[in-house]
């Protein structure tokens, strides 16, 4: 099995704790970010995602996507194993009993148990710019970074948490089950009372190629590739985004992350959570055809427009040359 098989075999059999778009989905924003990348950028980004350590394992500018979902791994011999992980999602409260959102200023830049994703993306972009950081140590580690939280903050459930109570929340939907799914268990899932359905964030994780049929939600299983290099086919495969563009002004809206998370929270209320019905507990749900439907179209163009404005992040940050051939200006108060 090779590495990417198993990072996929990972995110299905993790679906209760995993946070992120799965595998695939972080391989359709570099595909669509890399159409739009100079080719300054490109070379610039290339260089860096050959630095990436990570034992027996090559990066390309495609796979290198996967890398901070890679590193949850437990092996000791991985450079930054199992660090980072509250940094792939903030949890902007959603329900009655929520607190209003809002976006913790102050963190302790050794801890990185500490933080969220949009500190993290402004730490890294810090120090793809040429910065220091304690926790970021080289520019090909913030680039991965930069390549994966660009992602993650375009899946609505990184931006927004359901509050079961003033202080205890859903995970983004990891606590939410849905009832008309079934997902594969493990023994060891069986044992300790794992339920046999897809969790609403998994759903969302991968709602891009979710289906609807005979009343229950199918997860359309992802093809494999061997090499990374055959990422950027598989990528592709699973919707046409050539023919797709975000609405320009969406597009142009790249150097704010705080914008980034609220119109996750924003979709999040309406789209996720707002359209659902859920039991006494909101701990299950049912989806109905129509939701599954609008959801991967939404979650399609959520991919593309990550990937688009990653392209943007990147020519800004990688290319000098790129803002004076734009003709474009850098947004007053942003963070790049
Ligand atoms: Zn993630």
């Amino acid at each position: 099995m090779n590495y990417h098989a198993i990072v996929f075999a990972l995110v299905i059999t993790v679906t209760s704790t995993a946070r992120a778009w799965d595998a695939i989905g972080h391989l359709l924003v570099d595909c669509v970010a890399a159409e739009r990348l100079t080719p300054a950028a490109r070379q610039a980004a290339d260089e860096l995602v050959k630095q990436l350590e990570f034992p027996g394992r090559a990066y390309d500018f495609i796979t290198a996507g996967c890398w901070m979902d890679d590193i949850k791994t437990r092996r000791k011999d991985v450079p930054y194993h199992g660090m980072f992980k509250p940094w792939h999602y903030i949890d902007l409260g959603v329900g009655p009993l929520a607190p209003a959102p809002e976006f913790p200023a102050t963190v302790t830049l050794e801890d990185y148990q500490e933080g969220d994703i949009v500190r993290g993306l402004n730490r890294a972009v810090a120090v793809l710019r040429g910065g220091d950081d304690p926790l970021i140590k080289n520019r090909a580690v913030a680039l991965a970074m930069v390549l994966h939280l660009t992602g993650d903050i375009h899946q609505p459930l990184h931006g927004a948490a359901w509050y079961f109570t003033a202080t205890e929340t859903d995970a983004g939907g990891n606590a939410v089950v849905i009832a008309n799914s079934t997902r594969a268990l493990t023994p060891a899932q069986k044992a300790r009372g794992y339920k046999p359905h897809y969790a609403l964030h998994y759903f969302w994780d991968t709602a891009y190629r979710a289906k609807f049929k005979d009343g229950q939600v199918l997860i359309e299983e992802a093809k494999d590739y061997e090499e990374p290099s055959a990422a950027a086919e598989a990528g592709p495969h699973w919707f046409d985004f050539t023919a797709r563009a975000p609405d320009a002004a969406a597009a142009a809206q790249v150097t704010d992350f705080k914008a980034w998370a609220l119109e996750d929270h924003a979709l999040a209320r309406e789209k996720v959570y707002g359209a659902l019905r859920f039991d006494e507990t909101h701990r299950q749900t049912t989806l109905s055809r129509e939701y599954v439907e609008s959801s991967r179209e939404l979650a399609r163009r959520q991919i593309t427009l990550a990937g688009w404005r990653l392209a943007e992040l990147l020519n800004r940050v990688l290319d000098p040359e790129y803002l004076k051939t734009q003709k474009a200006k850098p947004a007053s108060g942003g963070e790049f």
